[in-house]
């Protein structure tokens, strides 16, 4: 199984959840600040790569700002 996720920058509070977390390791914290100056987590799944998003859905319901869709494909 494939994912894809989307993150909701301006919901990211910067707590790490997702990123600690994800077994991919697909996502990473940005030098990107929102707009409440918080850096923002981002998605790095590489298809085909190691960082390979697998689906698995664990970062939305890890993270506590509800930031986080999973699209399986
Ligand atoms: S769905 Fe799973 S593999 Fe994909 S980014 Fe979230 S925690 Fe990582
Ligand atoms: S779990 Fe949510 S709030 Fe925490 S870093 Fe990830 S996207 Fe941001």
């Amino acid at each position: 199984m494939q994912g894809r996720i989307t993150i909701d920058g301006e919901r990211c509070k910067a707590c790490l959840f997702c990123i600690e977390l994800c077994p991919k390791k697909s996502i990473s914290l940005s030098e990107e600040l929102n707009l409440k100056g918080y850096f923002i987590a981002v998605f790095d799944g590489v298809d085909g790569g190691p960082t390979e998003c697998n689906g698995c859905g664990t970062c939305a319901l890890m993270c506590p700002e509800v930031a986080i869709e999973v699209v399986r494909v």
